[in-house]
């Protein structure tokens, strides 16, 4: 057997085994809440009414049952992207339009891009205007989907045009050590991102005005005075265009740094659950978690990008895929594809990185502010999103980023 055939064995049995992983993992979880609808856990017995667990059971099985269609589509879309030969017609198709070397290459980037989200688009369409709607979450029309679509795009061809120009003519001209280049660009594309998307980017798509409450307005201050935490803004969102989903996040550094509060989530919650929550959020800047990931994820960049350039010199890359014109953007998208069958294998090992900053960060909030407003609070949002009290622990061990509810709370109980 040649080496590139080693190699497309090598892919396949990778993408097979992490489907097989993935749609397993969701079977557990589907039968797993399924058994456990007839009745709220213990803990929540007073809070959460039998309806209201019910619902969150049947919209996790059905979101759930609907992501496993999409695993196994996505599986049949990358074997035929690669074994039936799709990039390879895509590469000819880039090849004839007149243009030569970085142009070439992002033409490519282009297509497959352009190929790979009208593929999805559909899920999209049915995830928000199917499932959402029939829970009562979805508030979007098919205008503002419409436009919403129509940003995005303008957005990623805005950024990821100059962004891909940049890798590309470094792959091409920057010699042996391309990849560490790139990496640069990379980590100073993805700092400028943060600083620039609370005050360029969110403004496009939702309504930004500074928190009007008096009596919260005031808390939230002496919060953060207590926490020693300076910020500027203190934003409400206008969630409710698109969602009755809440959520309350940080986002931006230096000036651009800001707390946003949805709409949906102060609506519910009262002034010390939102304190509480608030002070939740504030942990993960404090215990410098945010720092942490963002630090992770460079290093992680780091070495992708080596072993990219590595790949990329290898034959059997290319042909082991079914590809027969190697170019330095067809190893980038080859690479894309190639890459996430591995690196599911990191997936748990972020998840469970992920619980400990929460368990930390819930406990920071315990400690300056009240834990017993944080558990109501987690109770409403649980209740209010319909999330499963109940997941599967496998299901929950290798993909949420959040520890099961009953948990988290059994901690803060404690605390
Ligand atoms: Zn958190």
């Amino acid at each position: 057997m040649s080496a590139s055939n080693i190699f497309g064995a090598v892919f396949f049995a990778a993408l097979a085994l992490a489907t097989v992983t993935r749609l397993w993992l969701a079977a557990r979880h589907v039968r797993h809440v399924s058994a456990h609808r007839a009745r709220v856990p213990e803990a929540f017995a007073y809070e959460i009414s039998l309806d209201s667990h019910q619902k969150a059971a049947d919209y996790t099985c059905a979101k759930t049952r609907f992501a496993m269609a999409e695993i196994a589509f996505d599986a049949g879309v990358l074997l035929l992207l690669t074994f039936g030969g799709v990039l390879q017609a895509l590469h000819e198709v880039s090849a004839l339009a007149l243009l030569e070397g970085v142009g070439r290459g992002l033409l490519l980037l282009v297509l497959v891009g352009a190929l790979m989200t009208a593929l999805e688009m559909p899920f999209g369409i049915y995830r928000t205007f199917v499932i959402e709607t029939r829970f009562g979450f979805n508030k979007m029309t098919p205008a503002l989907y419409a436009l919403d679509f129509a940003k995005s795009i303008a957005l990623a061809l805005a950024f990821g045009l100059p962004l891909g120009a940049i890798v590309l003519w470094l792959m091409a001209r920057a010699g042996e050590y391309w990849w560490l280049y790139a990496w640069l660009t990379w980590v100073a594309f993805n700092v400028f991102m943060v600083a620039v998307y609370p005050t360029w980017i969110a403004p496009l798509f939702n309504r930004f005005s500074p928190m009007q409450d008096p009596e919260l307005k005031e808390r939230v201050e002496k919060l953060m005075a207590r926490c020693g935490f300076r910020v500027k803004g203190l934003m409400v969102m206008d969630g409710s265009r698109r969602t009755t989903h809440g959520n309350a996040y940080f986002t931006g550094f230096g000036t651009s740094k800001r707390i946003v509060f949805f709409d949906t989530l102060l609506a519910r919650l009262n002034p010390g659950e939102v304190e509480a929550v608030l002070a939740h959020e504030l942990g993960h800047f404090k215990l410098r978690h945010v720092v942490k990931r963002m630090a992770w994820l460079a290093a992680a960049s780091l070495a992708f990008l080596w072993l990219l350039g590595w790949v990329m010199q290898q034959p059997w890359f290319y042909a082991g895929l079914n590809v027969q014109s190697p170019s330095t953007a067809m190893a980038l998208v080859l690479f894309a594809i190639v890459l996430p069958q591995f690196t599911i294998l990191l997936q748990p090992v972020g998840a469970l990185l992920s619980r400990r900053h929460e368990f930390e960060a819930d406990r920071y909030a315990a400690e300056n502010a009240s834990a017993r407003d944080l558990v109501s609070a987690l109770i409403k949002l649980y209740r209010d999103n319909a999330a499963t009290l109940t997941p599967d622990p496998l299901h929950s061990m290798f993909y949420d980023s959040h520890p099961p509810a009953v948990a988290r709370i059994a901690r803060l109980k404690t605390a």
